[in-house]
């Protein structure tokens, strides 16, 4: 008698072999047998006209606070997501020293927009270090596995204090600390080591993430620390600039440790070619024993700009912050007024920061997301070309667009990725073995951007709804987020429907799935906002063989566990 089997459906199994038809028996958590027909179960789903796949891995994700507090983690958690790692970026809470738990979040307020208040309310701090850290979320019950990584931010923090945060240079004497709590938190079952060299990463007090222009010997310093463990990835938050654009300490350090460095890769406007020349050098320098991954998501990094989001064209115009504080329907109420319009179109933006002005007024890349959201607009529907053909400004068509159902309408701004108003760009980096899929984001820019629903969009999108150029077989995009991204960051033990395997599944209805549009909600801690995203289609979330939703509704079941570092493969699929 097996503990569940999943019957008669269409597998596709992660490993990017043809999908075909069968059972998929779970026993003690574990899969026992795939495909062949399984004997009887004490629970049964029959899975006819159903696609039977592994559990998404989503490696790219920020619920390093969320992880205390929220045991669904969603978003991500109704996405078919079973697996997740955290601590991307540079930024977490651990380790922290007592006193700086404000500072750490206002940093992640700063860079990845989660609200400081939700935060504050929702962190029951109850540890110093990264290894005490992961005993506190190891000790909570959850829906989906949960692997750490250590950020950056923290550790220079913790270690050198003020000179840390203030982005000082580190000595010997502080790379040493660093290096030793790196080594510490890895063997306790850290999952990598993350840090930001980017510009754009700024803390509520626009001070750059610490870290940010670490030297040669820090990052080699504790990037040597991880090599003596034996395992971990590197990633990285950057603008690909200075020293890194030559990639040397990465090539150097890879090709030491033999542990991989991953940052994230985009095609962008001012260069939109320069992707292919970047992954050409990532060929030639692997193949020389470099290990470099440039990680990728399957959607251009979507901003959705409304007037309850972080950012939209009029927020910097003096008589729109004049009503911004008024509650949304009251606001809008103002906003239909013909005169308020007038001078708010009059305005000029206050905004002075060019990067923030170019996001604010680039409307040719504006578009109305619609329902279904379609993330793939054409050229002459983005607001600059609509507006051209109705005879109003691009910020007038914006203006009413964003006063659409009452005033929710979110307009789709692809911030990257997006250069030739087509995803031809995204499938050539889909295609190349070298990349990682990831950029997710689960937990975060909760004020701009939703994409922590990209997993179920590689399956309605990319598999089967593309229509402006060619799609991809179902088969790679499950691979893409199941054992790929597993055994990047040594998960060997999921990924794959194989016996031996860990029994995480999703049974979905490949006609029914669907997603919602996105839309603002207010039910973080202390009333925080948040872009959440809702999916149809998914009928069955299996993790560890308990079954943890059923068409989108939890089961209450949390069989979810923090990963203790890499996990090897079940003997029978070695
Ligand atoms: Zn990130």
């Amino acid at each position: 008698m097996h503990d569940l089997v999943i019957r008669n459906g269409k597998i596709v199994d992660g490993s990017g072999t043809t999908a075909f038809n069968g059972d998929v028996a779970i026993d003690g958590g574990v899969i026992t047998s795939v495909g062949a027909k399984a004997g009887a179960a004490r629970r049964e789903i029959d899975a006819g006209g159903l696609v039977v796949t592994p559990g998404w891995v989503d490696i790219h994700t920020h619920y390093d606070g969320q992880v205390t507090w929220d045991p669904y983690l969603s978003p991500s958690s109704w996405h078919g997501v079973t697996t997740i790692v955290m601590g991307n970026c540079g930024v977490g809470f651990a380790p922290v020293q007592p006193g700086q738990q404000e500072f750490l979040i206002g940093l992640m307020e700063g860079v990845e927009d989660i609200p400081g208040s939700a935060l504050s309310e929702g962190i029951k701090w109850g540890w110093e270090s990264f290894p005490e850290y992961m005993n506190a979320i190891e000790k909570m019950p959850r829906v989906l596995d949960v692997g750490a990584q250590m950020p950056h931010g923290s550790l220079r923090t913790y270690v050198m204090g003020e000179r840390g945060a203030r982005n000082e240079e580190a000595t010997p004497d502080d790379i040493a600390k660093m290096a030793a709590l790196v080594r510490d938190s890895l063997r306790a079952g850290a999952l990598g080591f993350t840090t930001s060299r980017t510009m754009l990463h700024r803390a509520k007090n626009k001070d750059l993430v610490p870290g940010t222009f670490a030297s040669e010997a820090e990052l080699l310093g504790i990037g040597r620390a991880m090599g003596d463990v034996g395992h971990g990835v590197f990633e990285m938050a950057s603008d690909m600039v200075g020293a890194d654009a030559t990639m040397e300490w990465m090539i150097k350090l890879s090709t030491e440790t033999g542990l991989p460095i991953t940052f994230a890769m985009a095609q962008v406007d001012s260069n939109p070619t320069g992707f292919r020349h970047l992954l050409e050098r990532v060929r030639n320098y692997n193949a020389n024993g470099a290990h470099l991954v440039p990680q990728i998501p399957g959607r251009p990094t979507g901003m959705l700009m409304g007037l309850q989001s972080s950012l939209h064209p009029f927020i910097a115009h003096p008589s729109y912050h004049a009503i911004a504080h008024l509650p949304i329907d009251e606001r809008v109420a103002r906003m239909r007024e013909p005169q308020v319009r007038a001078r708010i179109l009059a305005d000029e933006p206050a905004a002075k920061d060019p990067v923030t002005r170019y996001l604010l007024t680039n409307f040719a890349k504006y578009f109305a997301l619609g329902d279904p959201p379609n993330y793939e607009p054409a050229r002459e529907t983005s607001v600059a070309a609509r507006a051209e053909r109705e005879g109003k400004t691009p910020a007038e068509l914006t203006y009413d667009l964003m006063l659409e159902r009452d005033g929710r309408e979110l307009l789709y701004m692809p911030f990257a990725n997006y250069s030739d108003y087509n995803f031809d760009a995204l499938r050539e980096m889909l295609l190349n073995p070298a990349t990682a899929l990831g950029l997710s984001d689960g937990g975060a820019h909760c004020g701009l951007i939703c994409d922590a629903s990209m997993p179920t969009y590689m399956l309605t999108h990319w598999v089967r709804d593309r229509s402006r150029g060619e799609r991809l077989p179902i088969e790679m995009m499950v691979k893409r987020q199941t054992s790929d991204t597993a055994k990047f960051y040594g998960l060997w033990d999921r990924g794959v429907l194989a016996p031996g395997m860990k029994g995480d599944v999703n049974v979905i209805d490949m006609d029914a799935l669907r997603l919602h549009p996105p839309q603002m909600v207010f039910d973080l801690p202390a009333g925080g906002r948040r872009l959440i995203q809702r999916a149809d289609g998914y009928k069955y979330t299996v993790v560890s063989g308990e079954v943890t939703f059923v068409d989108g509704k939890a089961t209450d079941a949390m069989p979810g566990k923090l990963i203790r570092g890499p996990q090897p493969a079940p003997r029978a699929v070695d």
